[in-house]
C-alpha cells in the first residue's frame, strides 16, 4: 500500500530556490521542498540517506520492496504511484554498474568466460558491446517479453487493459531482479529457475490470475518471447550478413 502524507507544517514560508511564498510541503512553482535553504552537513547526510536507504523511495528501499512483494510494489508504481519508487531505469543502470563493479573486483575473469563468434563484424560488434553492458542486454531479452504479456493478460482481473508503456516498465522491473539473481546465483541455471518462480509471483499479485491461469499464461509468455527474440536475432544476424556481405572468418 501507498504511504499516507501529511502536511509538515502550515506556516507561510519563502521557498529558497525561486523566493515564492508558500504554504506546505513543497513549493507549488518551481517545486523545491519546503525548509530547505544553504547546504549543512544535515542537508548532506539526507541526500546520501535519501539515496541509499531511508526515505521510503530510496534505492535500497525500492530494491527491498521488489524482492519481498514484486508485483503490488510494480502495480502501484505503473498505477501511478510514482513516489513508492526510485526511479526504475536509474535503478537498472545503478544496479548494472554496482554488479559490473562487484564482478570485477571478486570474481574477475568471470566475465570472459562465454564469448560468441557469430563471424559477422557487425553482429559481432553488436553482441560484444551487450557482453559488456549486462543491464542493457538482459532489458534487451526482457523487451520480448512486453507483446506476449500485453497480449495473454490484458483482460487479466487484478490490472485489466495494461498498456505497453506499462509493460515496458513491468520488464524493467523483472530485468532488475533477474540482475540481482544473476550475480547471487552465478548465472547458474538456478538463477533462471529463481527468476520464473519470480515471474510467476509478480505477474500473479499485479494480474491476479488464479494459480493455473498465471501458469499457462507466464509459460506461454516465456516461450513466445524466446521465439520472438530467436526470430528476431536471426533476422538481426541475416540484415548485418546482407550489408557487411562477407563473413569475418
Ligand atoms: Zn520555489
Amino acid at each position: 500500500m501507498p504511504r499516507r502524507f501529511n502536511l509538515k507544517n502550515n506556516e507561510v514560508q519563502k521557498c529558497a530556490n525561486c523566493s515564492h511564498e508558500f504554504v506546505g510541503n513543497y513549493c507549488p512553482y518551481c517545486s523545491q521542498k519546503a525548509g530547505l535553504g544553504r547546504v549543512t552537513w544535515k542537508s548532506l547526510r539526507n541526500n546520501v540517506m535519501l539515496l541509499w536507504g531511508m526515505d521510503s523511495s530510496s534505492l535500497l528501499n525500492s530494491i527491498i520492496n521488489l524482492l519481498l512483494r514484486p508485483g503490488y510494489f510494480i502495480r502501484d508504481y505503473i498505477s501511478g504511484h510514482r513516489q513508492v519508487s526510485f526511479p526504475p531505469l536509474k535503478m537498472l543502470v545503478i544496479v548494472g554498474v554496482f554488479i559490473a563493479l562487484m564482478e570485477f573486483l571478486f570474481f574477475p575473469g568471470s566475465a570472459e568466460s562465454n564469448e560468441i563468434n557469430v563471424g559477422v563484424a557487425i553482429v559481432d560488434n553488436v553482441v560484444e558491446w551487450l557482453h559488456t553492458h549486462n543491464d542493457w542486454a538482459t532489458l534487451l531479452v526482457t523487451s520480448f517479453f512486453i507483446w506476449p504479456t500485453w497480449l495473454l493478460f490484458r483482460k487479466a482481473p487484478g490490472y485489466p487493459r495494461h498498456t505497453i508503456p506499462e509493460g515496458f516498465f513491468i520488464q524493467v522491473f523483472m530485468c532488475i531482479i533477474q540482475l540481482i539473481f544473476d550475480f547471487v546465483t552465478r548465472n547458474d541455471s538456478i538463477g533462471t529457475w529463481c527468476l520464473i518462480v519470480y515471474f510467476y509471483i509478480a505477474y500473479r499479485q499485479i494480474f491476479e490470475y488464479k494459480p493455473w491461469g498465471t501458469i499457462w499464461r507466464v509459460a506461454l509468455m516465456f516461450i513466445s518471447g524466446f521465439v520472438l527474440l530467436v526470430l528476431a536475432a536471426t533476422l538481426f544476424a541475416a540484415i548485418g550478413y546482407l550489408i557487411t556481405g562477407e563473413r569475418t572468418m
